[in-house]
């Protein structure tokens, strides 16, 4: 029986671990993907204190590791819900027979929202993406576009200007959500062309993407890509939890600045918790307020 298992392993996961193991618990981080999380996907990040620039992959990676040297266990599993059991939680996973916990952290974060249009689950791996910084390189030196308005889709057309030939970036309204620091970049690359007030409408080409139809003011305009990488934000994925917590109204999990949920021993932390800042930094606070919460609840 493990102390706390901790369900997702990004920043916010593996900062419940680092807090829970110097609290002396032992501790189970459960992954479906890679320690690590949603910032591998970040080509760059530079708001984390203390840390001018650093890529994502490499933040979550000496995360991971700081948690591991202080003793975390980690699998690679998919959890598929969560049982009460009074004294513990049963945790149930895709293969195997679980894992029993006396108490749990949800930091399960969120998924790429998709724009759900005809032919974009066929076309994945074809010309539509969802991580620049996965695929882009397969792109290098063709024409690509990038779809969303926040800090995510100017921060992947920013790295596709390095290795594509022309990067659309396609928004549906006149101004950024994201950092004006990296709009004004991006103006500045000869090969990034702001597509704004526009939505994509259709996905073109056969078995790969050639282009994209987009509906710009009112007009009909194609682009010619061979890859569209959508970024127009995230959603969170916790109905599997829906017996033990709450959901807002977007499926978020309903928990306050303490990270509890109304189960108790079962805590909330980072992106698939609701609130109003999605940031790095706000879900390893969470993770920090969530393990600590757990500490407490196993030491009452
Ligand atoms: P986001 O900030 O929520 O932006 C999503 C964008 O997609 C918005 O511009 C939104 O348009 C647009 N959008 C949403 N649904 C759409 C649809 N169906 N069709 C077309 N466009 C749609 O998401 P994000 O960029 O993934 O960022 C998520 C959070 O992570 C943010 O807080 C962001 O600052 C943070 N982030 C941080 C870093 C970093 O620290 N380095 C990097 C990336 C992201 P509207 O503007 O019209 O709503």
């Amino acid at each position: 029986m493990t102390d706390i298992i901790i369900i997702g392993g990004g920043p916010a996961g593996l900062t419940a671990a680092v807090y829970a193991r110097r609290a002396g618990k032992s501790v189970l981080v459960l992954e479906k993907a890679a320690l690590g999380g949603q910032i591998t996907w970040s080509p760059k990040v530079e708001n984390y204190p203390s840390i001018p620039a650093i890529s994502g992959a490499e933040l979550g990676d000496r995360m991971a590791e700081q948690a591991l040297a202080l003793g975390a266990e980690a699998e690679i599993e998919e959890v598929l819900g969560i049982d009460d059991c009074g004294d513990y939680k049963h945790v149930r996973c895709e293969f195997g027979a679980g894992y029993d916990g006396r108490a749990v952290i949800l930091a399960t974060g969120a998924k790429p929202r998709t724009l759900g249009i005809a032919r974009e689950e066929e076309l994945v791996g074809a010309g539509v993406g969802y991580c620049a910084v996965c695929d882009g390189a397969f792109f290098a030196g063709q024409d690509v576009a990038v779809n969303g308005g926040g800090n995510s889709a100017l921060q992947d057309a920013m790295l596709l200007s390095e290795t594509s030939r022309k990067v659309y970036l396609i928004h549906r309204r006149d101004s950024f959500r994201g950092e004006e620091k990296l709009v004004e970049a991006l103006q500045a690359k000869e090969n990034v062309e702001f597509v704004l007030n526009a939505t994509v409408e259709a996905l073109l080409g056969g078995d790969e993407l050639c282009g994209v139809l987009v509906r710009q003011n009112g007009e009909e305009r194609v682009l010619d890509v061979q890859g569209l990488f959508v970024a127009i934000g995230h959603e969170p994925d916790n109905k599997a939890f829906a017996p033990l917590i709450d959901l807002d109204e977007r499926g978020y999990a309903a928990a306050d600045e303490r990270c509890l949920t109304r189960t108790p021993g079962v805590f909330v932390a980072g992106d698939c918790r609701s609130k109003d800042v999605r940031q790095i930094t706000t879900a390893v606070a969470d993770g920090a307020v969530a393990a600590l919460a757990a500490c407490r609840w196993l030491d009452r």
